[in-house]
C-alpha cells in the first residue's frame, strides 16, 4: 500500500495591522510554516521602517501605509533592493488588499474604529476573518455579523478569551447559547497592573505603570485598557455578538495568572476551560489553521510551575469602565459606538498624559450620559455616531487638560 503524504493547501493572506503585537505574532506563525501561508498584503499607519523590514522579510505583492509620502519612501527603498512589492497609501487601499480575490485569509489586527471598514470588508467579500480588533464588533456587531453569515465568511475570534471560549463550545454553536445547553459564559480577566492597588494610587498612575501589563505583552491602547478594565467589558460585548450571548450570560472572573483564557459552562453542571501560557501565538495559530492545529511556537504549559490558580470578583467601584460597558450593551443601538468612540479618545489623552488615568471613565460616563440617538442600520450612521462622540470627548479633554 503506497503512503501518500499531507499536503496541506496554500492560503494566502493579508495581515491588516502587520507591525503591531498582533501583527508580529502573526508573521511569527506564519514564517514557521512557509508550506501553507503564502503573505499577500501587509499594512502599517506609520511604522515605515518596520514595514520595509516585513517586506523584505515576507515579501508580500502589496504594502499598505497611511500617508502617499510614507508609501513613496516605501517605494523606492524597495525599487532599490529590486523588489516588485506594490505599495498602495490609505484607508480605501486597506479594504482594497483585504477584499482582493486572490485572497484567502485575512487578519484583522488594527487597532481601534481605524480597523472596522477593512475587517468589515474581508466579511463581505467571504474571507476568513481572524478577527482581533475587537473595536470593530463593538461598533459593529449586528451589521458585521449578518456581513458575515450573508457573504458566508469565516469568524474566527483571535481575542484569546473569545477564542478560549470557541474552543469550548460546540462546532455549531449559532442560535443562542441556551439551544447548546450552555448556561454562562466565564470570560476570564487577569485584572491588570492596578488589581490590587487602593483608589489614591490608582490616581496617579502613569502611562508607563499602565503599560507593564503583568502577563501579556501588547499595545499601548490595549494595555491601558487592560489596566481600566474597559478591556474587559469590550470583550463582554464582542462575547455577546460571536455568541449569540445577553450580558447576563456573561461573568468576568478575575484570574490573574492569566493560565485559563475563558470558559463556557454547560446545564449539567460541566465547565470546560481552555488553557495555556500566555502567548497570542496559541488563538493565531489556531485561527489560521483551523479546523486543524499547527505549531505556534508557544511551549507547553508546566502546570507544576504553575501551582495554583486564582480566581476573585471584578471591583466595579475601582474599576468602572467594566460597568460601563455592560451598561452600554445593555441599552444597544448606538451606545456601544459611543462607549468605544469616548474611551478610544480617552486613554490617548491619557498616553499623551493630557488627563489622569481616571479621567478615562470619567469620560467615557460623560459622553455617554449625553443625548444621542440613531440606528446601527448602515455603516455610515455608525462611522457619525462615533465621530460625533468623538468630539464631544475631545472638548472634554481640551476643556480638564485647559
Ligand atoms: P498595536 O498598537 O501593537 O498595533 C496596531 C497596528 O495597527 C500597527 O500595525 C499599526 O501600524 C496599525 N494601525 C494603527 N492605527 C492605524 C490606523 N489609523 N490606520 C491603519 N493602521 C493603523 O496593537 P495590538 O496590541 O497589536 O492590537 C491590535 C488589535 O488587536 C486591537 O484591536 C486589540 O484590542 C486587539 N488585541 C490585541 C491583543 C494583544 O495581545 N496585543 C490581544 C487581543 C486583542
Ligand atoms: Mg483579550
Amino acid at each position: 500500500m503506497s503512503q501518500q503524504t499531507y499536503q496541506p493547501s496554500l492560503q494566502r493572506i493579508t495581515v491588516l495591522g502587520s507591525t503591531g503585537s498582533i501583527g508580529t505574532s502573526t508573521l511569527d506563525v506564519i514564517g514557521r510554516h512557509p508550506d501553507r501561508y503564502d503573505v499577500y498584503a501587509l499594512t502599517a499607519h506609520t511604522s515605515k521602517e518596520a514595514l520595509l523590514a516585513q517586506c523584505l522579510t515576507y515579501r508580500p505583492a502589496v504594502a499598505v501605509l497611511d500617508s502617499e509620502a510614507d508609501a513613496t519612501w516605501l517605494r523606492l527603498e524597495l525599487k532599490r533592493v529590486g523588489q516588485p512589492t506594490e505599495v498602495n497609501a490609505g484607508p480605501e487601499a486597506l479594504c482594497d488588499v483585504a477584499r482582493d480575490a486572490s485572497v484567502d485569509c485575512v487578519m484583522a489586527a488594527i487597532v481601534g474604529a481605524a480597523g472596522l471598514l477593512p475587517a468589515l470588508a474581508a466579511a463581505e467579500a467571504g474571507k476568513r476573518v481572524l478577527l482581533a480588533n475587537k473595536e470593530a464588533l463593538v461598533m459593529s456587531g449586528a451589521l458585521f455579523m449578518d456581513a458575515v453569515s450573508r457573504a458566508g465568511a469565516t469568524l474566527l475570534p483571535i481575542d484569546s478569551e473569545h477564542n478560549a471560549i470557541y474552543q469550548c463550545l460546540p462546532a455549531e454553536h449559532r442560535g443562542g447559547l441556551a439551544r447548546h445547553g450552555i448556561s454562562q459564559l466565564m470570560l476570564t480577566a487577569s485584572g491588570g497592573p492596578f488589581r490590587t492597588w487602593s483608589q489614591a494610587d490608582i490616581n496617579n498612575v502613569t502611562p508607563e505603570q499602565a503599560c507593564a501589563h503583568p502577563n501579556w505583552s501588547m499595545g499601548r491602547k490595549i494595555s491601558v485598557d487592560s489596566a481600566t478594565l474597559m478591556n474587559k467589558g469590550l470583550e463582554l460585548i464582542e462575547a455577546c455578538w460571536l455568541f449569540d450571548a445577553t450580558p447576563e450570560q456573561i461573568q468576568v472572573v478575575v484570574h490573574p495568572q492569566s493560565v485559563i483564557h475563558s470558559m463556557a459552562a454547560y446545564q449539567d453542571g460541566s465547565v470546560i476551560a481552555q488553557l495555556g501560557n500566555p502567548d497570542m501565538r496559541t488563538p493565531i495559530a489556531y485561527g489560521l489553521a483551523w479546523p486543524e492545529r499547527i505549531d505556534a511556537g508557544v511551549e507547553t504549559l508546566d502546570l507544576f510551575q504553575v501551582a495554583r490558580l486564582d480566581f476573585e470578583a471584578p471591583d466595579e467601584a475601582r474599576f468602572p469602565c467594566l460597568g460601563l460597558a455592560r451598561d452600554a450593551m445593555q441599552q444597544g443601538g448606538m451606545a456601544p459606538v459611543v462607549l468605544n468612540a469616548a474611551n478610544e479618545v480617552a486613554v490617548d489623552a491619557f498616553l499623551q498624559r493630557r488627563v489622569g488615568f481616571t479621567a478615562i471613565g470619567q469620560l467615557v460616563a460623560d459622553v455617554l450620559s449625553r443625548p444621542f440617538h440613531g440606528h446601527v442600520d448602515s455603516i455610515e450612521s455608525v462611522l457619525a455616531t462615533d465621530q460625533w462622540a468623538r468630539q464631544q470627548a475631545q472638548e472634554m479633554v481640551a476643556r480638564w487638560s485647559a
